[in-house]
């Protein structure tokens, strides 16, 4: 696999990163960041415009809740900046095992572990659970992350058709091992915005003897009527071998977890190689991330999720009908599909000149030809904001014929 996919067939790579760049822009791919000035809402200042924010995954806007800052204020208060080390030296503080606890409650696992970031989870888990001799059952759409823990897992990696349950269960039986079988599916698809079909995955991993793993990054405090996630949509929270999901997203905090057995997070602690050797998370965001959780299982939280619920079919129902096409999209992520990577970025840089971002995303993120702007709800949007993005969405989208 070449990560230099901006490459056409048969170009060689150039030995001079300049030369590369060029290559980069001239292909309308290469990537600058934006800077957003202030807090994060669902209205920020973007490179000093005053715009809509359509491409955050704060979804429940907890990421600006008071309770959040006030809980990570008096653990700095308390513990302190810094963990100071790793979890397994002496960087293992109260709140650590506390957080942890009530994630395990939170997903009804006999245990969980806390990560650095879901990349951090993701490559650390995988490698993990298999390694050579064993073999990894990856989605063709999973995220990064988690291709980079398969990479580095040194296990066979065979990589199925999205979301395509026949195609999977022949490889399941063409490609025997006498090692474990770990099956991996993002629950929530990150750029597509549609769910795992995990009724069936998890109908496969029994058949074949197979661990199931689940990246609920997206899920995780949305989905499903008490905010469990896709696993909880779907009626089978029980059945997940290994749940992945994040903190830095619709809890508004920042890191990952993994909640399973006690076995198999006492076996991930002993080998998950980004949770052994990594400073442990901070005080401060261990606090943001509990206030969160709690949070989430309020009648807060619930009236939250609703509103996020009813923002998403409201948009998507918006832009369909304006003649766009929405990929798919089953929850709070719902991409515009547009397929050129300049048309795309065009479009981007339209919308936010009338102050509403929506970033467009464009390969390697995405397979060439079908860039997209990736747009995503949160509760905190008013339907007035919406009705101003929809409009400006479908005149823009006609001036670029998008549509
Ligand atoms: C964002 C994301 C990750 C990475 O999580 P971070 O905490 O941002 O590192 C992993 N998996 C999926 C599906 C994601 O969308």
């Amino acid at each position: 696999m070449c990560y230099k996919r901006y490459l056409l067939k048969g170009e060689t790579v150039s030995k001079s990163f300049a030369e590369e760049l060029e290559i980069l822009k001239a292909r309308g791919l290469h990537r600058k960041m934006r800077r957003i000035a202030g807090s994060q809402g669902s209205r920020v200042v973007v490179d000093g415009k005053d715009s809509l924010l359509l491409c955050s995954n704060n979804y429940l806007g907890l990421a600006g809740h008071p309770r959040l800052a006030e809980a990570a204020i008096s653990a700095v208060e308390r513990y302190g900046t810094s963990s100071g080390a790793s979890r397994l030296v002496s960087g293992n503080m109260e709140l650590h095992a506390l957080l942890e606890e009530r994630i395990a409650r939170f997903k009804g696992t006999g245990a969980a572990l806390v990560f650095n970031s879901g990349y951090a989870a993701n490559s650390g888990i995988i490698p993990a659970l298999a390694g050579k001799g064993d073999m990894v059952f990856s989605d063709r759409l999973n995220h990064a992350s988690i291709v980079d823990g398969c990479l580095l897992s040194r296990a066979t990696m065979v990589r199925y058709p999205h979301n395509d349950i026949a195609a999977l269960r022949r490889l399941l039986e063409r490609h025997q091992t006498a090692g474990r079988r770990l099956i991996v599916t993002d629950g929530v698809f990150s750029m597509d915005g549609d769910l795992a079909r995990l009724r069936e995955l998890v109908e496969l991993k029994r058949e074949f003897g197979a661990l199931l793993m689940v990246d609920d990054a997206h899920g995780t405090g949305v989905l499903g009527a008490t905010g469990r996630g896709s696993a909880e949509v779907q009626g089978v929270l029980e059945s997940v071998d290994i749940h992945m999901g994040t903190l830095g997203k619709a809890l508004g905090s920042f890191g990952a977890y993994a909640a399973a057995s006690e076995e198999i997070v006492d076996y991930l602690a002993n080998h998950a190689r980004s949770f052994i050797f990594s400073t442990s998370l901070p005080p401060a965001v261990l606090a943001a991330s509990l206030a969160a959780i709690d949070l989430i299982d309020s009648p807060e939280g619930a009236a939250l999720r609703q509103q996020l619920d009813r923002n998403t079919v409201f948009f998507r129902e918006g832009l369909s009908a304006a003649g766009f096409d929405t990929m798919g999209s089953e929850t709070q992520i719902v991409p515009l599909f547009v397929g050129g990577a300049e048309q795309t970025m065009a479009f981007t840089a339209r919308l936010l000149e009338e102050g509403v971002f929506a970033q467009g995303i464009r390969p390697p993120t995405v397979p060439a030809g079908t860039c997209r702007l990736r747009c995503t709800l949160m509760a905190t949007h008013t339907e007035d904001d919406l009705a101003g993005a929809l409009e400006r969405m479908a005149r823009i989208g006609r001036e670029l014929e998008v549509v």
